[in-house]
């Protein structure tokens, strides 16, 4: 078939077919993980990087002054080659990448399908029904788990203002305030916070809520803007006295249950890695995904990995305190 050939280099030569399928796709992995500033610049000259700004630009480049467009690729959380929209939405005149290439089927865009995907890879080690909180309750995200975590405990929850306590359950829908939970201590096995901590007033009070309802062995997943080339946070607003006060222009993201949008509070620097660790997270790294396969451009998308270590039992924890006193010629 001469013209099937044909078509296929034109797609390959404009990056728009997927060099593969399901059968042959192996599990997404990070293309490095960062524990600091320094891995993560080592780490970004990886030379995927550069191959994948090559085929955004063929991309961009073919479509000429089209403002939106579908790009071809796998969405894992769908199990199928999807036509994904790309739009100037959220860049103005530019594709947002980490905003956009959305699925037609469960509506995740590039961040969102990625956490679903790891999400999911998880499920498959999972032997028994794990218990799955995720910060968001009347979205796609959440619409998705539901279908893919049937077979576990799935929790969804809004923050639907002030006068709510965590619990409460309004109009059918679970208000949480993120930095005072309603769960139990070690309640939860897995924790997805997609773009949400900058949001939140005092993040590392949420940090160490999070750590608190999390299980030992557990794992927190979390999306949220960052500026890998600042050493430091930077507090945007404040929460005072019942009020907010602005340091900087407000900035607002969308918000599913308000028209108003999200408040950011935060941009996150590199410091977000030491706050996670000072409430307890055992590892706190940043894994950094690219596949072309996978739909997943934009030069590296970032995931926070938090876990938190499991207890060590009696016999290792002897073993350990023996061991340091020999190495300190005590015994
Ligand atoms: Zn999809």
């Amino acid at each position: 078939m001469r013209w099937q050939r044909v078509m296929r280099t034109i797609l390959d030569f404009l990056g728009l077919r997927p060099r593969a399928t399901r059968a042959v796709l192996s599990e997404l992995t990070p293309i490095f993980s960062a524990h600091s500033r320094a891995e993560f610049e080592a780490g970004s000259k990886a030379q995927i990087f550069r191959e994948l700004h090559q085929t955004e630009l063929q991309i961009i480049t073919s479509m000429g002054d089209r403002t939106s467009y579908t790009v071809s690729a796998w969405c894992a959380p769908c199990g199928q080659c999807v036509q994904m929209a790309v739009d100037m939405e959220f860049g103005g005149h530019y594709e947002d990448w980490r905003e956009r290439l959305v699925c037609p089927l469960c509506n995740l865009n590039n961040r969102q399908r990625l956490v679903a995907t790891l999400l999911l890879q998880r499920l498959r080690s999972w032997q028994t029904p794990r218990r799955v909180y995720v910060m968001e309750r009347v979205t796609p995200f959440y619409a998705w788990a539901v279908k893919a975590l049937s077979n576990h405990e799935l929790i969804g929850s809004e923050y639907l203002g002030p006068a709510y306590r965590s619990g409460d359950v309004v109009r059918g829908v679970l208000h949480e305030d993120v930095t005072s939970l309603s769960f139990e201590e070690e309640s939860v096995d897995c924790i997805v916070s997609n773009d949400v901590f900058e949001h939140v007033p005092n993040p590392v009070a949420a940090f160490r809520e999070c750590f608190r309802v999390l299980r030992r062995g557990g794992v927190m997943l979390a999306t949220m803007p960052f500026d890998a080339s600042s050493d430091v946070s930077i507090t945007r607003a404040e929460w005072r006295n019942g009020m907010v006060m602005h340091r900087l222009p407000a900035v607002f993201h969308g918000n599913p249950v308000s028209s108003e949008g999200s408040l950011v509070f935060t941009d996150f620097g590199w410091d977000v890695l030491d706050w996670f660790r000072s409430v307890g997270f055992s590892v706190a790294v940043i894994d950094v995904y690219a596949s072309r396969e996978y739909g997943h451009f934009g030069g590296g998308q970032p995931v926070f990995r938090l876990e938190k270590q499991v207890r060590r039992d009696r016999t290792e924890s002897c073993g350990a305190a023996i061991a340091c006193l020999l190495k300190r010629g005590l015994v």
